[in-house]
């Protein structure tokens, strides 16, 4: 069954490290050109291809990414 998903990333929290970007196997994630309050590059999504596969949010050393799925 394929999976659609979609992610909220706290960009609050994002120190803007990019782990989370190589390891994302539909490419949908980019740094912002924006920063966020504390001068940091923030993750985004970018793309609606995301298939909920949670990469993202397991490398993440700070837990700010949450990962929604739904069956499509
Ligand atoms: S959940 Fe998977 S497909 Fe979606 S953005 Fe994260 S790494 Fe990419
Ligand atoms: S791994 Fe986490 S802290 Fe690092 S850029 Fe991605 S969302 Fe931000």
């Amino acid at each position: 069954m394929a999976m659609k998903g979609k992610i909220v990333v706290d960009t609050e929290k994002c120190k803007g490290c990019e782990v989370c970007i190589p390891v994302c196997p539909t490419n949908v994630i980019e740094m912002s050109k924006l920063v966020n309050s504390k001068g940091y590059h923030f993750m985004e999504q970018v793309r609606e291809e995301c298939i909920g596969c949670t990469n993202c949010a397991l490398v993440c050393p700070d837990g700010v990414i949450t990962v929604y799925r739904v069956k499509v």
